[in-house]
This record gives C-alpha cells, structure tokens and sequence, in this order.
C-alpha cells in the first residue's frame, strides 16, 4: 500500500483530478467534501476512493473526522489543503457571512486540518503538505477581498510552517493556480470569462490536470529539498 494521501475537496474539479494522479501514482488516496452528496457518491462510485463528508472550516469537525480516516485508512503522510469557496462581492457591500465563510473554509482549514496532523508527521520524520493557493492571492482582485486575504494567507502559512518542520522531514509549499475550468470558473459570467482568457497569454483556461501535475511533484519522496515554495501553473497570467 502506497502512503496515505488526504485532499481536502478532493470530490470534484481540482481536487479530484488530484485525487486521481495520486492514485494512478499508488498513494492510497482519501478525499473530503463538504456537503455535494451527489458528487461525492458518483465520483467513489466512478474511482473506489472513500469520502469523508466534513467542514474544513470547523476545528472540531477536522478533529473527529481526521481521527476516523487514520483508523480507517493509516496515517496520514500527504496533506493537500485544497478545499475552497468564493463569496464574491465589493468590500462596501461585503457582508460579515462573505468575508468569515470565506476566511474560515479557506484559510482556517489549513490551520485546522494541518494541526490535527502535524505532531504525527513530526513524529514519524515524514510528511508532505500542499496548499493550494490563488493567483487571486498574489495579485489581488476586484471584488474578492475576502478570497484574495485568505489565499494570500496561505502562501504566508506555507512559508512559516515551511521553516517550522524542514528538520522534520515534512515539507509545506504551495500552488498557486490561475483560471482553472472548474465549477467555481464556471460560475463566473461569460462576458468576464472571456476577458480573463484574453489576458491569459497560453491562450485558454488551465485544466484540473494542469494542477494535479504540480501536487504529483511536489509530494514525491524525493522531492525533499523542495519546502517553502510557491509553484505557479497560471500560464504565464501572473509571473509572480
Ligand atoms: P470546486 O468548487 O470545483 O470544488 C470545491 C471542492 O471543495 C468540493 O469538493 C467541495 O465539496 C469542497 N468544499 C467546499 N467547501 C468545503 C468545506 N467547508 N468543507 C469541506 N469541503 C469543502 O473548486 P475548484 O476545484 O475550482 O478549486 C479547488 C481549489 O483551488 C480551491 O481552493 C480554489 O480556491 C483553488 N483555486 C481554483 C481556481 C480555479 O480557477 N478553479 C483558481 C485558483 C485557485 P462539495 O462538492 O461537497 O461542495
């Protein structure tokens, strides 16, 4: 049995074209979802990979549920925070529930299911951890001030946490993907869609897989000397 890998939201779009590399790799993969049922059932129908159904933005959630996976599947060696949401709207008609859902589900969760983890990682010498981050958390963008702090958050977190366990045989960077074709781009209207394309100078939006290649690498074994990084894979939006 390969090690065991978590992707948090790891049921649809980005998540699940990671949840499939690792698997086509030999990690014995696990994904999280928060609520899709639907989706969640038809995509372990369709790969044999159990899902776990929890909060990412709940500390107590991610305690109880991260218990139940290692009794279930082993340890966890290979964390990829990848869960995510948007609440988009302008800061002066931004409500409180926009700007905490978004905070908490994607910048919490990082903390929250990251913490339930690391003293196991810390003990057994060996730990992979991917965040996926935003060029919307390098850049800035209109109308997300909520998602741009919390992804730029991240790719902080992965820094500190980076240089906290280097010694310990776990690394912690981060992905900072551009516009994927995901549901999450899919909501975005057409007219503004094309605009972002237009400024995109590979010509198309990036695929899920275009990301999963990225995680595949940075989880490796040998990729250990590899820790406090932040991959880009935008084609060439942001150059960062
Ligand atoms: P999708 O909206 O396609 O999928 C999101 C996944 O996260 C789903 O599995 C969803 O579960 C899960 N999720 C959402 N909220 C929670 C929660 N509270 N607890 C547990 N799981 C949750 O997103 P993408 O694949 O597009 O995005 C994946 C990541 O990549 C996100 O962090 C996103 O911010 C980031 N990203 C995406 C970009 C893009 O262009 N698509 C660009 C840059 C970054 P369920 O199905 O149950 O809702």
């Amino acid at each position: 049995m390969g090690r065991v890998a978590l992707v948090t939201g790891g049921t649809r779009g980005i998540g699940e074209a990671i949840c499939l590399m690792l698997q086509k790799e030999g990690y014995t993969v696990v994904a999280n979802y928060g609520g899709n049922e639907e989706k969640a059932r038809a995509f372990s129908e369709r790969t044999g990979i159990p899902t776990y159904k929890f909060d990412v933005g709940s500390l107590s959630a991610c305690e109880e549920a991260v218990e139940k996976i290692q009794a279930d599947v082993g340890p966890i060696e290979v964390l990829v925070n990848n869960a995510g949401i948007t609440r988009d709207g302008t800061m002066h008609k931004m409500s409180y529930e926009q700007w905490y859902d978004v905070v908490r589900t994607n910048l919490g969760s990082c903390f929250y299911v990251t913490r339930c983890l690391i003293n196991g990682m810390r003990e057994r010498g060996f730990g992979r951890i991917v965040n996926i981050g935003s060029i919307n958390g390098q850049a800035g963008q209109y109308g997300q001030v909520n998602y741009a702090a919390a992804k730029s958050g991240i790719h902080g977190f992965t820094k500190a946490l980076a240089q906290e366990c280097a010694a310990k045989g776990i690394t912690v960077n981060a992905i900072a993907p551009g516009y994927v074709a995901t549901d999450m781009v899919r909501a975005v209207p057409e007219n503004v869609l094309e605009k972002i394309v237009a400024k995109i100078p590979v010509g198309r939006l990036g695929e899920a897989d275009d990301i999963a290649r990225g995680v595949l690498f940075l989880v490796a074994d040998d990729a250990g000397f590899v820790t406090g990084s932040t991959l880009s894979i935008n084609g060439g939006q942001h150059m960062y």
